[in-house]
């Protein structure tokens, strides 16, 4: 394998544009939470694939970013602060970026615009209730935040209140006031959130009216989202990064297969149906709550769920002798790290499909698993899961070298691809001139 040389874009994060006077969103300049939003899109996509190219490069080819066809209004979860004004009424908006100051927002540009309508019709029912809205300067108040998640190919929407105590005034007259409005509301959740800290949501979930819970359908199965449970925010860019994922998995039907980030079962529900087995790893106990009853409704048999921390299970996996053909990692921002690595390169699977949010902390585990030669990388796809923002998601894939790196002591500018394609290309040689 050749490495080739990739064309690179200049980076620029689109800090320039924040010059300009006439930004297309009204509260560019006090939210910042899109630093991109005034580059044309095709624009946009340059930048993050010379970026990627720049920081990847080195490990193989970075292939074309996946861009969305409608940049605008992705975000199936959108939480909002409120804010009471002087006059009584209510507002919602972000903390601007990196402050505790509240910026009002009434449409936002990437936010689902059924949420957004929904959140400001909540907050006005909210101040015509004279429900307090908690203000956490004075400590005092009930109403903290608003978040609203939608089943972006079901439709269906929650609304998640989240209060600084258990009570609600007015309860069942509340809801019958918002239904009014929005009949399209699946479920209503009161969450109880009395910390202090930066933290949308708290421990407890009291159901107002409805399920507690909704369904969205991804790669043909239907996931179930509950308030706390991870699902990706852009789920047009997620199911794109799922087929990708599988098909990297490359599947043939009897693999034992290790999905160490699961989450609600996702990638790991999709990968079942191509499997032999698959066990789906998990931190959060209420994903992996929600991760079997996706198995139950998608009648998938072939799968199981382990609420631990990914490393732990591996080492312990690894300590009694088990296999895996294909590990699945989509791991938060802090990447994986060298414990799960090294206890990896024990498990030893022949796959590994690397799903990044972050690729910073993507280049650095990258390092990891192909500074002895055990591993090679054989690809790189680029996602644009957030258009207007900086951040690039990233699938990978690395590969198990069955032969290991000699000690030479020669140091090599090749990767160990390169390397034994040219052993390999000598062997053949030899072979023909003898
Ligand atoms: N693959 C899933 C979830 C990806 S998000 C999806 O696409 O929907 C990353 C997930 O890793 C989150 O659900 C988070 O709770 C979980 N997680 C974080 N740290 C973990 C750890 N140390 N061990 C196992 N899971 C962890």
């Amino acid at each position: 394998m050749i490495r080739k040389k990739q064309k690179q874009v200049p980076h620029t994060s689109g800090r320039n544009e924040k010059k300009r006077s006439k930004s297309r969103c009204s509260v560019f300049a006090k939210c910042g939470a899109c630093s991109h939003i005034d580059v044309p899109y095709e624009e946009q996509l340059s930048i993050k694939q010379g970026s990627m190219i720049k920081l990847l490069n080195t490990f193989c080819y970075v292939d074309k970013i996946v861009g969305m066809d409608d940049p605008f209004h992705y975000r199936c979860k959108v939480n909002s602060v409120l804010l009471k004004r002087k006059d009584g009424s209510v507002v919602h908006g972000n903390y601007s970026e990196g402050t505790h100051r509240i910026v009002p927002i009434e449409n936002c540009l990437i936010e689902d615009e059924r949420a957004d309508r929904l959140i400001t019709d909540t907050a006005k029912l909210l101040g015509d209730f004279k429900i307090k809205i908690y203000n956490d300067r004075s400590d005092f108040g009930l109403v903290r935040y608003l978040m609203v998640r939608i089943g972006k190919f079901t439709g269906e929407m929650m609304l998640v209140i989240v209060t600084r105590s258990p009570i609600f005034p007015s309860k069942n007259n509340f809801i019958k006031a918002l239904l009014k409005i929005h009949p399209e509301v699946k479920t209503v959740v009161q969450n109880v959130n009395s910390r202090s800290d930066s933290m949308v949501l708290g421990d407890r979930d009291i159901v107002m009216y409805g399920k507690g819970y909704i369904t969205d359908e991804l790669c043909g199965m239907k996931f179930r989202i509950s308030p706390r449970s991870f699902y990706q925010v852009n789920p047009v860019q997620a199911e794109k990064i799922y087929k990708r994922a599988i098909e990297l998995a490359d599947l043939k039907g009897d693999e034992v297969v290790i999905d160490a980030y699961c989450g609600t079962g996702t990638i790991g529900l999709i990968a079942a149906a191509a499997a032999g087995r698959v066990i789906g790893v998990e931190l959060n106990a209420d994903a992996i709550r929600d991760a079997k009853k996706n198995a139950e409704i998608n009648s998938v048999e072939n799968i199981e769920f382990i609420c631990d921390d990914s490393t732990k299970f591996l080492e312990d996996y690894a300590e009694k002798g088990g296999q895996a053909d294909v590990v699945l990692l989509d791991p938060p921002r802090a990447g994986v790290g060298d414990a799960l690595i090294e206890t990896l390169k024990r498990v030893k699977p022949s796959r590994i499909v690397y799903v990044s949010c972050n690729p910073f902390s993507l280049e650095r585990d990258l390092k990891k698993f192909t500074e002895d030669g055990e591993y090679t990388v054989k690809a790189i796809t680029p996602y644009d899961m957030f258009p207007m923002t900086e951040h690039v998601e990233v699938v990978s894939l690395l590969e198990r070298m069955t032969k290991r790196k000699p000690d030479t002591g020669i140091s090599l500018s090749l990767d160990m691809g390169e390397y034994y394609d040219i052993i390999e290309k000598e062997t053949m040689n030899r072979q023909k001139n003898e």
